[in-house]
């Protein structure tokens, strides 16, 4: 059987540190899905389809990474993979506390379920999906931040304010 991992998220949109966490998973596994979360609780500046959309865009030279969207647990979702093994990037001391809980609670609904954390590249390190959209907002440069594609469809969602 292939090993499989699943790299779940919200990607509203994808970054290069998204990217950075994606090729370093391949490096240990034969394939990775991207699961696409769909929250209803959150809000998010792209709809799920967008979401994929982008993220199958800047991912299809990858071999190895497929892109899909879920609902519902995603323990669940790893079951319908056959999976085990779930990857997330680790960034300054801020995504720790929060990746905790997210264990602890995954570890409750299936004991078999593994996270893996992966630090991006220093440049990363401080990257969001939130301060990308913020910063088109403000009309900066965000071209180090994500591919060329996702920066147009940001530009297009987002009219910044020009003085
Ligand atoms: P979520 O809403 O699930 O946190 P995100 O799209 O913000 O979804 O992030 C998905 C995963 O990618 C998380 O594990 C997050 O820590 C990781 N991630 C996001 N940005 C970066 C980055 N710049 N470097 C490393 N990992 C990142």
């Amino acid at each position: 059987m292939k090993k499989i991992i699943i790299y779940p998220g919200s990607f509203d949109p994808v970054t290069y540190g998204h990217l950075d966490i994606i090729e370093r998973g391949l490096k240990i596994c034969e394939q990775l899905i991207v699961a696409v979360s769909s929250n209803p609780l959150k809000r998010t500046l792209f709809s799920i389809e967008e979401r994929v959309i982008l993220l199958k865009e800047v991912t299809k030279k990858m071999k190895n990474v497929q892109v899909e969207k879920f609902d519902g647990l995603l323990v669940d979702f790893l079951k319908r993979k056959e999976a085990r093994i779930v990857i997330r990037g680790l960034r300054a001391v801020s995504d720790f506390e929060y990746e905790f809980q997210m264990v602890l609670a995954n570890r409750r609904l299936n004991e078999s379920m593994e996270t893996i954390f992966m630090m991006p590249s220093e440049s990363y390190f401080y990257l969001s999906s939130s301060l990308i959209k913020e910063l088109v907002a403000l009309g900066a440069d965000i071209s180090g931040y994500t591919p060329k594609f996702v920066e147009n469809e940001l530009k297009r969602k987002i009219p910044y304010a020009q003085s």
